[in-house]
């Protein structure tokens, strides 16, 4: 990857870490990489830990369109969002020193909440009744009042995130070529009073999906971006829609999506 030489190495700062990430830095100056401190001086990211590494990776370095984005798992297994395995350096150096890297892209949604906070998923938005009770939302798709949701809570989640959360409450897994966000209840109360959908549904990239909290008392949820709660106190509308901006990772011979979910959950 001749024309992306600045790397910014993000990983946990603890002594035992520091043994682990030394090579890899000196592996980087090696093959003419500059390290450098500040991520926006960077045009690779690499993180090195999990998939959860991965997330705050990208969040911290605020959801970089030029920049490639690499993970690196310190365990022994391969995840979503991990490619290289920490001792692999030879499948390091292949990628590192091929001329023409290709990249593959990740959608992701952007979320408002209460027309003053915005912010960027690149797993899923998610939110949950804080309390013991359900909690009711009316949710609209684009204009059109769809349901009036009560339960303890709803996950929209993007492509690579339908593998995560969403995976884990019956979502579909969602090959990220398809550029779209999907929306998956948590423990929704049906009576004749409050009825919802019951099943995931998957929406266009065109649309966009309008949370309404109703003002009934427990309208203080907790919401989550990827792996990173929300310190918002109380809600009453969220505006999610699929984000312009992909996050571009390292295409491998090994890294397709489907390849990533077979050595993950086969
Ligand atoms: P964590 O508690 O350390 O681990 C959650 C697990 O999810 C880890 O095994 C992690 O992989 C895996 N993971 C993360 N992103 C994934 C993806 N896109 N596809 C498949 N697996 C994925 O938390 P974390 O590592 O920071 O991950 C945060 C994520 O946890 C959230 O974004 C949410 O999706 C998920 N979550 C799941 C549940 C549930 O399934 N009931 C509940 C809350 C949150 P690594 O081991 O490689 O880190």
């Amino acid at each position: 990857m001749p024309e992306r030489r600045n790397v910014y190495f993000y990983h946990p700062m603890d002594t035992s870490m520091k043994e682990k990430v030394e090579p890899l830095y000196d592996l980087a100056q090696r093959y003419g990489f500059n390290i450098v401190k500040d991520y926006k001086d960077a045009n690779i990211v690499i993180s090195i830990g999990g998939d959860g590494t991965f997330l705050q990776a990208v969040r911290k370095t605020g959801f970089r369109e030029d920049c490639l984005y690499a993970g690196i798992t310190t365990s022994r297994k391969l995840s979503m969002y991990c490619d290289f395995q920490i001792d692999d350096t030879s499948k390091m150096i292949e990628a590192i020193t091929n001329e023409q890297i290709e990249v593959r892209r990740y959608p992701t949604i952007d979320v408002t909440v209460d027309n003053q906070f915005s912010f960027k998923c690149l797993n899923e938005f998610s939110i949950r009744s804080a309390i013991i009770r359900p909690f009711v939302m009316d949710v609209f798709i684009d204009t059109l009042h769809f349901e009036t949701f009560r339960g303890d809570g709803m996950i929209v989640a993007t492509p690579t995130g339908s593998t995560a959360y969403n995976k884990s409450v019956n979502g579909a897994v969602v090959d990220p070529m398809l550029p779209c966000l999907q929306v998956t209840e948590l423990a929704s109360v049906n009576t004749n009073q409050y009825r919802t959908l019951g099943s995931s549904f998957i929406l266009s990239g065109d649309r966009q999906l309008t949370l309404k909290v109703v003002q009934d008392g427990n309208d203080h949820p907790t919401m989550g971006m990827d792996n990173e709660a929300l310190s918002v106190q109380h809600v009453e509308s969220i505006h999610i829609k699929l984000s312009d901006s992909k996050i571009k990772t390292v295409k491998l011979k090994d890294n397709s999506f489907w390849e990533k979910v077979k050595r993950t959950y086969l």
